[in-house]
């Protein structure tokens, strides 16, 4: 269901997951006048509404309070964590080298590109057929290269595939060598068991929308002694890392979403989605990307020979589903998805992804639905691409 629309089906989850009726309760609870950071009594409710927020969050997640940052979302948490741990690591000797998985969101990609303008040198993690990074690869480059290595980030769980990465191997690597590991947590949180304490991560991230929570809403979660020098100058709020004032109100409602309990088991949602992995299987245009063994519960993705799944989310949204493309859209473009193509797929089949992600408000009915359409759907996306890839005089004919 999407705004409200009974017939609509909501398949995409893990692009962002509808407000949950908890952080909703919880918005308006927290909805008390007074800046967090203000002297007076309103201002000091509001900074109390700040903190428990803050310790929900730290406790659910394994981390202590004080090594909660907000920030605006997973985006600027990424961002926060690998240019501002990287300017901090320069500040004894040079460290150029940022080893990134060759998988990880744009948000930590992009940032990463970004140090090249400092001096930073960017090393891509390979991943396998399933899109899993080597760990012979993080090892060999750390024996190499350990001492000029400014920093690792490797994401917990994958947003087109649902893969999940050994982060804790490449935790054990790293701390041998004395080098921070951050981990982007964006899509795991809410939906595994995470323990910041106990990772040995110097810094994850976590965006409140991806669980239910308020959109614009993050936080980096960050080691004490780790340096970070910050995006941004300002008021000097959260531990002088992230300037700006704190949204109270949102930061409850976000603390609601992922402490909330009752929604359905992990087991639930996969049971849900055995019918779409039974067409998959079966149907000889569908190849699943997502490995069958360490993903993320709720989330499959497929490719679909001879179409595009953006014509497919087409095709089905006049259906009233909504599915994804593989390929994370960067500002409503898609196009071949470099994810899929680091796992060794062609552009062509780069493209063709789809992703399928359920949730709280999500119901057998909805994948059988889905089940049932898309046959139908792949058919007319062939179509439409064998008539887009054929010559223009045969087009016109
Ligand atoms: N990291 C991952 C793995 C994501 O899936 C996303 C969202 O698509 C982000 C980071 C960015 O998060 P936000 O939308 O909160 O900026």
């Amino acid at each position: 269901m999407i705004g409200g629309m009974d017939s609509e089906i909501y398949l995409d989850y893990a692009a962002t997951a509808p407000l949950s009726g908890a952080a909703r309760a919880a918005y308006a609870a927290a909805d008390v006048p007074g800046n967090p950071h203000a002297l007076h009594r309103p201002g000091r409710r509001a900074h109390r509404v700040l903190d428990d927020a803050r310790e929900a969050i730290a406790d659910a997640l394994g981390a202590e309070v004080a090594h909660v940052i907000f920030t605006s979302g997973g985006t600027e948490a990424d961002g926060l964590a690998i240019q501002g741990i990287f300017a901090s690591r320069q500040l004894d000797q040079p460290r150029p080298s940022v080893l990134v998985g060759a998988t990880e969101h744009a948000a930590v990609r992009e940032n990463a590109q970004l140090l090249a303008n400092r001096g930073g040198v960017v090393v891509e993690i390979p991943v396998d057929s399933n899109g899993i990074i080597s760990l012979a690869f993080v090892a060999d480059h750390l024996a190499s290269a350990g001492q000029e290595t400014a920093l690792i980030s490797v994401m917990a769980a994958n947003n087109e595939t649902g893969a999940l990465q050994p982060v804790d191997g490449v935790v054990e690597l790293a701390v041998a060598a004395g080098v921070p590991v951050h981990s982007d947590w964006v899509q795991a949180a809410g939906k595994l068991p995470l323990n910041f304490a106990a990772s040995g991560l110097a810094a994850a991230s976590i965006s409140a929308h991806k669980l239910g929570g308020p959109g614009g809403l993050g936080a980096l979660l960050a080691r004490l002694r780790l340096g970070i020098a910050p995006l941004i100058g300002g008021g000097g709020q959260e531990r002088g890392v992230r300037s700006g004032t704190v949204d109270a109100r949102g930061a409850a409602a976000f603390a609601a979403a992922l402490t909330e309990t009752g929604g359905p088991a992990p087991a639930d949602l996969e049971a849900m989605l055995a019918p779409l992995d039974a067409l998959v299987a079966e149907h000889p245009a569908l190849r699943a990307l997502t490995p069958p063994w360490a993903h993320l519960p709720g989330l499959r993705s497929f490719s679909v020979a001879e179409a595009k799944g953006e014509s497919l989310v087409y095709l089905l949204d006049r259906e009233s589903i909504a599915v994804s493309t593989g390929s994370a859209c960067t500002a409503g473009v898609a196009g071949p998805s470099r994810v899929l193509e680091a796992m060794g797929l062609d552009s062509a089949a780069a493209a063709s992804a789809i992703r399928v992600s359920v949730g709280a408000a999500s119901a057998p009915e909805h994948i059988l639905a889905l089940v049932r359409a898309l046959p139908e759907a792949i058919e007319r996306a062939q179509a439409a691409s064998s008539v887009r890839a054929a010559p223009r005089h045969a087009r016109l004919a």
